[in-house]
C-alpha cells in the first residue's frame, strides 16, 4: 500500500516532466526531433515539472495546513487553498507554460475577490484535475475518511478556480479513480465502476462547499447544474471503455478520446493509457508523452494511475531520484503515511 500511494504522487510529478517537452507539439514533430520512437526517457539531470505538480503541491500544502482531527476543516481548507494559489501565481518558478484559467481566477483572488467571484464559471481546463492526486492519497491517511469526503473536497478544490460542472466532476472522478486503483480493482473492470459511480452521484449537489455557484443562464437547479458535469463524463468513459478494447497502441490515444486540453478528456486519454498498459508504468507513460494533445496533463494522470497500480518502484529509481521538487512531495507522503 504504501509504494502504491507514494508511486501515485511521484508518478504523477514523472508523467507531468516527462510530458513536458512534447506539451505543444504533435506526432509528427516528436518524431522529427526524437526519432521514430518518439521520446522515450524524461530528459535533464532535474525533470522539470509544470503547473501540474506546482499546483498539486499547493493542495497538498493545502490539505496539511487545514486537516484536523482525521478531517479537514472546511473554512480552513478553503482559506489555506486561496492562501497556496496566490502564492503559485507570484512564485518565481511559475514560469512552466501554466493555464490561463488557473492565471486569471487567481489573480482574481488575489485582488480580493471571493472565490464565487473569481472563479472561471464556463472553465473545465484540465487544470482542476491535474492536481488532484494529493486527495486521491488522503483516502488512505485514516480509515475514517469516505469516498463522499474525498468527492466533496475534490470538487472543491477545482470550484475556487474551474467552477464548470464537467471541471468538478472530472476532478472527482480522478480522486475515485486513483482511490479505486490503489484499493486493487482489476482494470479491466475501473471504466464500468467509474460509470456506475458516476449515475450514483448525479443528482448530488455539495451544497455546504460548492454554494450557489450553479446558478447562472440556462440552468434550472443544483441537480440540473451538476448532472449536466455527470453527463459529460459518463458519455467520454464510454469512449475509454470502446478504445480500451481495440487495445490499439500505435494510433495515438488523443484520437480516441481527445486531447487532453479539457478536463475530461485529460482524464479519459490518462486512463486510457493506463489501460493500454496496466502492468507496465514506463510504456504507458511513453504512450502518455508521445501524444498530439496535452502531454504533460495526460501523463500526469496516467503517472499517478499506473503509480496507484504498480507502485513506486515500477520507476526507474533514477527518474525517481531525478524529480523535480522531491522535498514537497515526500511531505506530503509523510504526511498521508503518518510518518
Ligand atoms: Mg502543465
Amino acid at each position: 500500500m504504501k509504494d502504491k500511494i507514494k508511486g501515485c504522487l511521484i508518478g504523477s510529478a514523472i508523467g507531468d516532466g516527462f510530458g513536458y517537452p512534447t506539451e505543444f507539439m504533435n506526432v509528427e514533430e516528436i518524431k522529427l526531433k526524437w526519432g521514430n520512437n518518439g521520446l522515450t526517457e524524461p530528459i535533464g539531470d532535474i525533470i522539470k515539472v509544470t503547473d501540474d505538480t506546482q499546483m498539486a503541491i499547493a493542495v497538498s500544502k493545502a490539505i496539511m495546513k487545514s486537516y484536523k482531527e482525521e478531517n479537514l476543516i472546511r473554512d480552513n481548507f478553503e482559506k489555506e487553498l486561496i492562501n497556496e494559489f496566490i502564492l503559485w501565481l507570484n512564485d518565481d518558478e511559475n514560469n512552466r507554460a501554466p493555464g490561463m484559467t488557473c492565471l486569471k481566477s487567481c489573480e482574481n483572488l488575489e485582488k480580493g475577490l471571493k472565490w464565487e467571484e473569481a472563479t472561471a464559471k464556463d472553465s473545465k481546463g484540465c487544470g482542476a484535475n491535474m492536481r488532484v492526486t494529493p486527495l486521491g492519497i488522503l483516502k488512505f491517511k485514516n480509515k475514517n475518511i469516505t469516498d463522499t469526503q474525498i468527492a466533496k473536497w475534490s470538487q472543491f478544490q477545482s470550484v475556487i478556480t474551474h467552477a464548470h460542472p464537467t471541471a468538478l466532476v472530472a476532478s472527482e472522478l480522478t480522486a475515485i479513480a486513483i482511490i479505486k486503483i490503489i484499493e486493487g480493482i482489476e482494470p479491466t473492470e475501473l471504466i464500468d465502476v467509474l460509470i456506475e459511480y458516476s449515475h450514483s452521484q448525479k443528482n448530488v449537489y455539495h451544497d455546504d462547499f460548492l454554494k450557489n455557484i450553479w446558478e447562472r443562464a440556462g440552468i434550472y437547479n443544483e441537480v440540473d447544474f451538476i448532472n449536466r458535469g455527470w453527463e459529460q463524463c459518463i458519455e467520454i468513459l464510454k469512449r475509454v471503455k470502446k478504445a480500451a478494447k481495440l487495445n490499439d497502441k500505435e494510433t495515438d490515444p488523443c484520437e480516441y478520446t481527445g486531447e487532453g486540453w479539457i478536463a475530461e478528456e485529460s482524464l479519459a486519454t490518462g486512463l486510457l493509457c493506463f489501460l493500454l498498459y496496466p502492468n507496465d508504468s514506463v510504456k504507458a507513460l511513453i504512450r502518455a508523452v508521445n501524444t498530439k494533445g496535452d502531454s504533460d496533463s495526460i501523463a500526469c494522470i496516467t503517472g499517478a494511475l499506473v503509480g496507484a497500480r504498480n507502485g513506486l518502484s515500477s520507476f526507474p529509481s533514477d527518474w525517481v531520484q531525478r524529480i523535480e521538487y522531491q522535498d514537497e512531495l515526500n511531505d506530503y507522503i509523510s504526511f498521508v503515511l503518518n510518518e
